[in-house]
């Protein structure tokens, strides 16, 4: 059996790597000269770093499993460090109580109770938007305080109109009271994902795990193939897929293709696809991101891993520090490189505007937040553009992506999978888990719905990679 893999990221290399252990051929096609996908680590300015911070966490077995056998050892535990700026003040994130207090004037701090209160008294009852969700946890306060700026600069909508999915899959069950007991008793439990501070980081960055996977995969007589973009996925006289055509018209036969390249674009390349299905798939799109690579003249700015920027006045979003992950990312270099995230749409100003304007509005808005001393200088600008980055879980986007995972059911032998692959908003594992349980399905025939993951709690065992690394 042949099976061809459309892209070498988290998603395409975890399939690629469990077919490969199981002998069957895969040939994987990649468009970017790298593997990882959005889960890449590269080299800049002598140092490693990722596309913006890439924590690694699961309860599942099989995903632990893929970490430990392809990264071994070769990892750090990090203390997560993780703040919220919002106004010019820090909160710790998780919420602790205390900072919280000393961080809010009083009158905010009985308005966030008072709100409380009132939503447990009259909850919305079928809340289906973002904005209900979170407010019926934590109240109407704390939701504009810790959930809206953020939210609203990252999906670029009102979050009357983002779905409640997303704070369902990101946010669990986790209530105000669970972050408050959590914030007087810690989190021994450790039940929330939410709530985690500490985990697993591949020392020489997180795309280490997805270039393992890779040499795997060709030392074992597969084929991953680099700058070598998928126009669209062939289907025999009958709709069966047999194949893919790459952009420069060649033709690959195979008897299974498994898709990673965006849902949108895939389903378009059909043929005989009907018009309300591709209507359903035009109506999905994505969020773009900007990530600004900044290398600044200094050892010790803060500690935090990454920060959330909820503050309205300035445009990005989080802010990463990579001389806080492991320490072999820094080389003995002795300046820091921070990533600054805005989000945008294709159509945004932002989006079109040059790097150096970019770049620029970068290093005003770090000094509006005062984290980088005025006279300490920024060495080296790097602006890097990933586009679709997030699928936007627009109120109503579940009925168009049904529409469209219906019919691509009925199209044999395809599986689409991943971030972008499946439409989810996935984090590592999950695309992992995709890959995982993609390749069962070739190997053992079963009949898994791949379309659950991410929005199922069934596939989140009990298992931590700390537990199989130490047993
Ligand atoms: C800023 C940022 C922060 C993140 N933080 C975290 C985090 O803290 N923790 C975490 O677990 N995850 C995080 N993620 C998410 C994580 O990167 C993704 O979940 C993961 O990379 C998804 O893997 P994937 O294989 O599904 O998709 P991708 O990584 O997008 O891989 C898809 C691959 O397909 C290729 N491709 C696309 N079209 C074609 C085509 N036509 N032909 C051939 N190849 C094609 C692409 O080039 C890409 O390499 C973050 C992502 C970003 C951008």
């Amino acid at each position: 059996m042949k099976v061809l893999i459309i892209g070498a990221g988290p998603a395409g290399l975890s399939c690629g790597y469990e077919l490969t252990k199981a002998g069957i051929g895969v040939e994987i096609y990649e468009a970017s000269p790298y593997v990882g996908g959005m889960a890449r680590s590269f080299d800049l300015w002598g140092q490693r770093v990722d596309m913006g911070p890439h924590r690694f966490f699961s309860r599942e077995k099989h995903i632990n499993e893929f970490f430990t056998t392809l990264v071994k050892d070769d990892y750090t535990l990090v203390n997560r460090l993780t703040r919220i700026y919002y106004r010019n003040r820090f909160f710790h994130y998780p919420i602790k109580l205390f900072n919280v207090l000393l961080n809010l004037p009083p009158f905010t701090i009985l308005s966030i109770l008072w709100e409380y209160l009132r939503i447990r008294l009259f909850p919305y009852k079928n809340p289906t938007t973002f904005e209900e969700w979170v407010s019926n946890r934590f109240g109407r306060k704390l939701f504009e305080i810790f959930f809206k700026h953020y939210s609203e600069k990252l999906w670029g909508i009102s979050t009357s109109k983002i779905d409640a999915d997303w704070a369902a899959q990101r946010i669990k069950s986790l209530s105000l009271w669970e972050a408050v007991i959590s914030a007087i008793f810690g989190n021994k439990g450790d039940k929330h994902k939410t709530l985690l501070d500490q985990f697993a980081y591949p020392n020489n960055g997180t795309g280490t795990l997805y270039e393992r996977a890779a040499e795997y995969i060709t030392a074992h007589g597969g084929k991953v193939t680099l700058q070598n973009p998928v126009k669209k996925v062939i289907q025999d006289a009958g709709g069966r897929v047999n194949g893919i055509e790459l952009k420069d018209g060649t033709i690959v036969l195979a008897d299974r293709v498994v898709s990673t390249m965006p849902l949108t674009l895939m389903v378009k390349g059909l043929k005989d696809v009907p018009a309300d299905v591709i209507s359903a798939a035009e109506k999905l799109y994505f969020r773009n991101t900007i990530l600004v690579y900044l290398e600044v003249d200094s050892m010790d700015l803060f500690k935090d891993n990454w920060i959330y920027v909820h503050s309205p006045e300035v445009k990005h979003g989080r802010i990463t520090n990579f001389r806080n992950w492991s320490k072999e990312l820094n080389r003995d270099k002795k300046t820091t490189i921070l990533c600054m995230e805005f989000w945008a749409f294709d159509h945004d100003e932002i989006w079109k505007d040059k790097d150096e304007n970019i770049a620029g509005l970068a290093m005003k808005e770090i000094h509006i937040m005062k984290l980088v001393p005025p006279q300490t200088k920024i060495l080296n600008t790097f602006v890097l553009r990933v586009p679709r980055c997030y699928p936007v879980y627009e109120t109503g986007y579940q009925v168009n992506l049904k529409k469209v995972e219906n019919y691509l059911d009925t199209v044999e032998n395809l599986i689409p999978i991943g971030r972008y692959g499946a439409f989810k908003y996935n984090n590592q594992d999950h695309s992992i888990l995709m890959g995982i349980l993609a390749a069962d399905k070739i190997t053992q025939g079963l009949d898994t719905d791949l379309w659950k993951i991410n929005t199922d709690v069934e596939y989140q065992e009990e298992a931590r990679i700390k537990d199989v690394l130490i047993q």
